[in-house]
């Protein structure tokens, strides 16, 4: 039976990713030999990092001056890379969600912090609105997208200061005025490619500030000047980014991904407020395109399991929600088509009309 992943991360990828790298796996551009076993200082390596970076330049529309970097470790590795590299007194955060409290807390470690509006109150069910952002602070942190949550901004905000973004977790869902930010950062396992690679894009004229000296890897200019090839990159991770964004740009780019993915989580949304038996977590105006959280509604709540089992068997997997909001998540990343959440709706319905 055909699966519908609707995982958060690691999660769906493209068939094109998936089926480029398992050729490559085998035989790398016709060099007879394994992606898994080339040298990242390879003619052939260095055209496939290039490209990765082209891509997301074009993709994303990056205007001149900021850099493309591929590093490891993961967005976490970014919560202490971004201070590191541009907090010299203070910084301000906006905390929606457990990752965005991370960020805040690792940032704590390099000077004052100051979180300028926090949604905790209510499980981080919704994003503050209103808040004031400081302009004594070297830049504000936002986290454009609550995976766990289920909450997203999707307007480019005006920011007095540097505004520096966590876009794990809907980067390349829509077309982003990259201009507003002086850095994003992403996991790639959301709508990039395979853990273990970062994408960063950063405003050049921000970096060489800091009074404090730094390790080398931490440094971004160390990656600039180095094609993020200072030491050893994840290559076939880079290799399966440079696929979906090439799939992307194939696909109509941000664009296309947009008008997709309103419609996905529109169909979505329409029937956990449609259904008897479930109801949304996430306040509506706030409501995430990539992950929907939803629950099991009054008087429905013990059929949480069976809900999680009755969809299993028709091939849908990746629903259980986060253990902090309870009941389900669905995550409906780029490559996550119509389709499985069409089979999603039908289940729901289908349980309904049974119970
Ligand atoms: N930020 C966000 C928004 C995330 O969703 C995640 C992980 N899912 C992270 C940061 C942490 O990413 P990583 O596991 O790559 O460190």
């Amino acid at each position: 039976m055909k699966k519908h992943n609707f995982n958060p991360g690691p999660s769906i990828l493209p068939q094109y990713t998936i089926d480029g790298t398992a050729a490559a796996i085998k035989d790398f551009m016709g060099t007879g030999l394994s992606i898994l076993e080339v040298s990242h200082r390879g003619k052939e390596f260095d055209a496939v990092m290039n490209d990765a970076v082209a891509l997301v330049k074009e993709v994303l529309g990056v205007p001149e001056g900021y850099a493309v970097l591929f590093v490891g470790g993961g967005a976490s590795t970014q919560f202490f890379h971004v201070p590191y590299n541009l907090l010299e007194k203070k910084a301000a955060y906006l905390k929606t969600g457990e990752w965005a409290t991370k960020a805040a807390k690792e940032a704590e470690l390099f000077g004052e912090v100051v979180i300028v509006a926090s949604s905790e109150d209510k499980n981080f069910s919704y994003v503050p609105k209103g808040y004031v952002i400081p302009t004594d602070v070297d830049y504000f942190h936002i986290t454009t997208n609550n995976t766990i949550y289920g909450t997203e901004i999707m307007t480019d905000l005006d920011s007095p200061v540097t505004l520096v973004a966590d876009m794990s977790s809907d980067i390349f869902s829509r077309p982003v005025d990259v201009a507003k930010y002086g850095l994003i950062y992403a996991g790639a396992q959301k709508n990039l490619g395979p853990a273990g690679v970062t994408l960063v894009i950063v405003r050049e004229d921000l970096l060489g500030k800091m009074t404090r000296k730094m390790p080398k890897m931490v440094d971004y200019r160390t990656h600039i000047k180095s094609n993020s090839m200072f030491n050893t990159p994840p290559v076939v991770n880079v290799y399966a980014c440079m696929l979906t964004l090439q799939w992307l740009k194939n696909n109509g780019g941000l664009v296309a991904m947009d008008k997709v993915n309103a419609a996905k989580s529109e169909l979505l949304y329409a029937e956990i407020d449609r259904n008897k038996c479930f109801v949304g977590t996430a306040a509506k105006e706030d409501r995430s395109r990539m992950n929907v959280c939803f629950v099991m509604a009054e008087g429905y709540k013990e059929l949480e399991a069976e809900f999680i089992s009755f969809a299993s068997s028709k091939g849908l997997v990746g629903i259980k929600g986060h253990r902090s909001v309870g009941g389900f998540r669905a995550s409906l990343y780029n490559a996550l088509p119509l389709e499985s959440v069409q089979a999603l709706v039908d289940a729901m319905r289908e349980f309904e009309a049974s119970h």
